[in-house]
């Protein structure tokens, strides 16, 4: 069994760690790789080389330092169905899933390969007599990310452009659950040739997380993940004074009015609470429907029914599995809290076998109707393919349900009327929202991040926000008393 290493000053390194965790393809439960929690040591040793990458990456102009990421943009290209197959087989999404994956990691190297333009500051000439005043931006030293299982190929990809664009070395700890797509895309990093030292890679779980929260080299974390631990982190680095950017879990509300067109937005509900197997942070958890849109159920309840459910490389397979037989565990056992708390299970994907792939841990789509708004069901994520249904009587009903929650990455409302999506977008609490659109994640020259228990910290992730981050302000006030003093 490949045991995998750690990147670190340019070249591959096996990690100290006694400890390791074996890598599960979750649609046939079988051993992939094993994965090293690198200790304390090995975040200190990688900290300390990325400390000394910095003093030179940092007096690299910037025109220099965006040519690694044009090489990387194209490797990332010409390597994308090998790093889709990877997604797929640790994380277990479908290919065309993964695929997706891919296309929003090179969208963001190419966002980050505007810096010369995106790091420039301000200036204001004579803001006092004979005084010139200027912002400029420099780089923080190193940052780094910490990232989640559910999008082993993108998410590393929101921070690390921007903050090596910006002159910062970078230390990526991948989840150690699906950590194999990360070797990958590094070795696409050694390709495109950036100097050692400047992306390094520090394989682990919690004692690693923790080591990099308490070294003072690292000046920034940048955070995904679910919400107790993006809670934790956020208050352990600012703690340890660095600035920190986490973005937690969701319970993503959608309302569907009566005058929308029922047939899209099936469609497009169902590809966003069942695509990735629920598990997206901007995956539709709740669906509330207004007065007669209520004939949205039996729709609904017959695409879930209709969504082939399998190994996400097949031909045809529409859904994958979830990634654990532990999660498997938790959103049955919600889908049956749901059951208890009053609810009525439509279709229900619980213990079903996919044929091939009896060990995989599969959940099919799952409807659940007249789901209590105060159920754990309806107001726990599940992170799988379950979708709650609520109904309601009017738009003020269904807006108070969607800011009635702690949470608040995405709220949709699907309509054709252009007076209730306005009102929508005006009055829901959410950092992302969707008009007639079911995952409505914002493009990379957008900044993306959620609100309430979504996100701890300021800055969101992707384009000018990921600049602000990953660079300080200097303002400097000039006199030159011989210039002042000449008259023209
Ligand atoms: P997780 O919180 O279990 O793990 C995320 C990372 O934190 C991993 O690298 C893990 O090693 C580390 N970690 C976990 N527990 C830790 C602890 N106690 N101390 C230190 N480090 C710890 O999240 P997950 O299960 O991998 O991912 C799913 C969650 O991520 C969901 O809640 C989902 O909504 C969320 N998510 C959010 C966004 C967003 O943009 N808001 C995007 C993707 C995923």
């Amino acid at each position: 069994m490949e045991r995998l290493q750690n990147f670190v000053d340019g070249a591959w390194r096996p990690s100290s760690a006694n400890e390791a965790l074996n890598v599960i393809n979750p649609a046939s439960a079988a051993v992939i790789a094993e994965v090293p929690l690198s200790p304390a040591t090995d975040v200190n040793a990688a900290v300390e080389i990325a400390e000394r990458a910095f003093i030179e990456w940092r007096r690299t102009p910037v025109v220099d330092r965006i040519q690694p990421l044009f090489r990387l943009k194209t490797l990332l290209e010409q390597h994308r169905d090998e790093l889709a197959l990877s997604i797929t087989n640790e994380c277990g999404k479908t290919l065309t899933e993964s695929k997706a994956e891919i296309l929003r990691a090179v969208e963001n190297v190419e966002t980050a390969c505007a810096m010369p333009i995106l790091i420039q500051g301000t200036n204001c000439e004579d803001i006092a007599k004979g005084i010139d005043e200027h912002m400029i931006r420099q780089p923080l030293g190193v940052a780094a990310a910490i990232v989640p299982f559910n999008f082993p190929g993108m998410i590393a990809f929101w921070f690390f452009p921007y903050a090596v664009a910006a002159g910062n070395c970078f230390l990526l700890k991948p989840s150690e659950r699906v950590p194999v797509t990360s070797q990958k895309i590094f070795n696409l990093i050694q390709a495109a040739g950036f100097p050692p030292g400047v992306m390094q890679l520090v394989n682990g779980g919690r004692d690693t997380v923790n080591a990099i929260l308490d070294h003072p080299g690292i000046k920034a974390v940048s955070f995904v993940g679910s919400t107790a631990t993006a809670r934790y982190i956020y208050s352990r680095a600012a703690a340890n004074g660095k600035r920190a950017q986490c973005q937690g879990g969701a319970k993503n509300p959608v309302v569907v009015m009566p005058d929308a067109d029922m047939e899209m937005t099936t469609r497009i509900l169902a590809d966003s609470a069942f695509g990735c197997a629920g598990q997206r942070c901007l995956a539709a958890s709740v669906a509330i429907t207004v007065g007669d849109a209520r004939t949205f159920t039996d729709q609904i309840a017959e695409a879930a029914k209709n969504r082939k459910t399998g190994y996400g490389a097949a031909p045809g397979v529409e859904m994958g599995p979830v990634i654990s037989a532990e999660s498997k565990a938790r959103i049955e056992g919600l889908i049956a809290k749901g059951e208890q708390a009053g609810a009525r299970v439509l279709v229900d994907g619980r213990g079903r076998k996919v044929e091939g792939y009896e060990e995989g841990y599969f959940v099919l789509p799952t409807v659940l109707d007249d789901v209590p708004p105060d159920a754990e069901t309806a107001r726990t994520e599940i992170f799988g393919p379950v979708l709650s249904l609520i109904h309601a009587q009017t738009i003020e009903e269904a807006i108070a349900l969607v800011n009635g929650r702690s949470y608040g990455n995405m709220a949709c409302i699907f309509t054709t009327d252009g007076a209730n999506a306005r009102r929508f977008r005006y009055e829901v609490q959410a950092g992302n929202v969707g008009i007639n659109v079911g995952v409505a994640a914002p493009m990379s020259t957008f900044p993306f991040s959620g609100w309430g228990d979504s996100f701890f910290g300021d800055l969101h992730a992707q384009a000018h926000h990921a600049v602000e981050f990953f660079t300080q302000t200097k303002v400097v006030v000039e006199r030159w008393p011989k210039e002042w003093s000449r008259k023209f």
